[in-house]
């Protein structure tokens, strides 16, 4: 149930911020997501809908921004797009990486009416 707790986290934070701002119906959510979280964007807007029943964000849309995997060589600090979860430096052909992009997220943007 991966996605079923981050739907929840997404709504608390979307009603928060739309009670700070007098929001009285949320659109859009924009969710900011690294390729490292797994995340599969039906799965998750399925159960975002399922919760948002009665709340404000009821019939809100979840848009997604997949962020590539980026790793960063730790042996010649080659920074470089990881393709297929392959973990080696093209540079040296180190395996010693950080990832340093990918594990993201986020609540980027909401849209309210
Ligand atoms: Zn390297």
């Amino acid at each position: 149930m991966h996605e079923m707790s981050i739907a929840q986290s997404i709504l608390r934070i979307v009603l928060a911020e739309a009670q700070r701002n007098g929001a009285r119906k949320i659109k859009t959510v924009r969710i900011r997501a690294g390729e490292l979280r797994g995340i599969v964007p039906s799965q998750l807007s399925f159960f975002f809908q399922f919760i948002t029943k009665d709340t404000f964000a009821e019939g809100a849309t979840l848009d997604f921004e997949i962020v590539p995997i980026k790793g960063k060589c730790k042996p010649c600090d080659n920074v470089f797009p990881v393709l297929n979860f392959e973990f080696i430096c093209p540079n040296c052909a180190s395996k010693d990486v950080d990832v340093v992009e990918g594990m993201e997220l986020a609540v980027k943007e909401i849209e309210i009416e």
